[in-house]
């Protein structure tokens, strides 16, 4: 296994759709390895294979960022179905390190994949997991969690990014 670089904010790979994966194979396998690996070491509670520099829709989940046996969610290729309710929240994402802000998700969420024996799993999420869903596959379409909020928001986040990178300071949580 191994520890893989985190792209940042504004890595142009964030900010582009992912393409579906062709085929569950060792490779895949391997690349969902590393990412719990990154994600525990992080430590985050999700992780976008985009995140990592693969432009693939993936991503994995895990409420206790690896600390507990059987809290990992891997989703390949996943669609969400179905989306209620509302609920407001801190978020923070590993590609925006230190940085969290509020936003709005529904609370209940489905979402249709598949898992790492190729087969078709459909999963329903609430609370803080359909949040963490929600967040992972919003990064397959392309987008991050600033998309969620005001453009005044989103402008004083980005400033303060870019004086971050200015100072040096805009650096993985995974690599320290
Ligand atoms: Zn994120």
């Amino acid at each position: 296994m191994a520890i893989l670089p985190i792209r940042l904010y504004p890595d142009p790979i964030l900010l582009r759709p992912t393409d579906p994966v062709p085929q569950v194979d060792d490779e895949i396998r391997k690349l969902v390895q590393d990412m719990v690996e990154t994600m525990t070491r992080a430590p985050g509670i999700g992780l976008a294979a985009n995140q990592v520099g693969v432009p693939l829709r993936l991503c994995v989940v895990d409420l206790n960022s690896g600390q507990e046996p059987g809290g990992l969610v891997v989703l390949i290729n996943p669609e969400i179905t179905e989306a209620s309710g509302t609920q407001l929240g801190e978020e923070g994402c590993l590609s925006f390190p230190d940085i969290t802000i509020e936003v709005t998700r529904a609370r209940l969420a489905t979402v249709e994949s598949i898992d790492l024996e190729g087969k078709s799993v459909t999963l329903s999420a609430e609370g803080l997991l359909a949040r963490a869903i929600l967040h992972e596959c919003e990064h397959l379409d392309g987008k991050t969690f600033l998309q969620n909020v005001s453009s005044l928001k989103r402008e004083l986040v980005k400033r303060q990014i870019r004086k971050r990178i200015r100072s040096g300071d805009w650096v993985d949580a995974a690599a320290k």
